[in-house]
């Protein structure tokens, strides 16, 4: 029989879970059994919302604010988690951002906030991660892994993107940083992946599906003519914590509906 609690006993840090894919991997990873620490910046209302849902499951759940391209507010975050649920099990790397421009219009500080949040953000997190999860030891009674880390990626890690350089710029760096950290941390057994959704009805693309029109559009980029919403990502974000996944290291796994795959040529070319 399937294990309906396989994160129980865990810890996980959500970044930007206040709204879209972070709230609804928080909500999924409480649901199988984790206690969460929340991460907001601006919606502290979103953050408690999703906490009040966890507990309300039966877990326990805290709100954090920090900016995760803040390497002291990052550092106090872990400390705090520490200090209220004893250590660190999950990281889920998710915060991020877009600042979209023409390239030639493209301002410095456009850039630097997308690379700082997007890319700065998950070293700083990560590297506090296996920090604690290597102070802390192994936990074999509660998972075969030292710990895990899930780099929220996109489909933008491989597919190029106009007038989003710095976001795509951003989530190629993702891919890297999250299999030299996973080839680096392996032989300590701990578990690093990316997950690369393609469209997902949340706040950072609202214009992408607000109206009937833009849904259309959208469409045409998903060959299983489907936009994904956040629960998706959170149902894979609970299997790729678990130890049904211990096998599966330095991934990235594509959930777009098939975005991926040249939807141009799909009607033959
Ligand atoms: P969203 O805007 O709802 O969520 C992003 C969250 O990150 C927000 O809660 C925001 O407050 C938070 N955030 C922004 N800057 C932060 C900072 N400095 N520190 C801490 N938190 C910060 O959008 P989303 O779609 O849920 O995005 C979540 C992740 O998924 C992002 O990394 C995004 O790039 C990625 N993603 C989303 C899609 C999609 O179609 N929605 C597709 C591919 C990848």
């Amino acid at each position: 029989m399937q294990n309906s609690r396989p994160l129980a006993n865990q810890t996980a840090i959500v970044t930007g879970a206040s709204s879209g894919i972070g709230k609804a991997c928080a909500i999924a990873l409480g649901a199988a059994g984790a206690n969460v620490v929340l991460d907001f910046v601006g919606d502290a209302a979103g953050a408690e919302e999703a906490a009040a849902q966890i507990r309300l499951a039966g877990r326990q759940a805290i709100t954090v604010l920090c900016d995760v391209s803040q390497e002291d507010q990052v550092v106090a975050m872990f400390q705090k988690t520490v200090a209220t649920f004893g250590t660190v099990d999950i990281l889920i790397n998710n915060a991020g951002l877009q600042k979209d421009s023409p390239f030639v219009d493209m301002t410095v500080a456009q850039w630097d906030l997308v690379l700082n949040v997007n890319l700065k953000g998950q070293f700083l997190c990560a590297r506090e991660a296996i920090r604690e999860f290597i102070r802390r030891g192994s936990r074999p009674d509660v998972s075969v892994a030292l710990g895990k880390i899930i780099c929220m990626s996109s489909v933008h890690e491989i597919i190029p993107w106009a007038g989003h350089a710095n976001y795509a710029a951003s989530k190629g760096g993702v891919d890297l940083l999250m299999k030299s950290i996973a080839q680096e941390h392996g032989h300590l057994k701990i578990r690093v992946n990316s997950i690369a959704p393609g469209a997902i009805k949340t706040p950072i693309n609202h214009d992408a599906w607000a109206t009937p029109t833009a849904e259309q559009n959208l469409l045409k980029l998903i060959p299983y003519k489907r936009i994904g919403v956040p629960e998706d990502i959170g149902k894979l974000a609970v299997f790729l914590c678990s130890d049904d996944s211990d096998y599966i290291h330095g991934e990235t796994i594509f959930i777009d509906g098939g975005m991926a795959l040249y939807p141009g040529f799909e009607d033959n070319g």
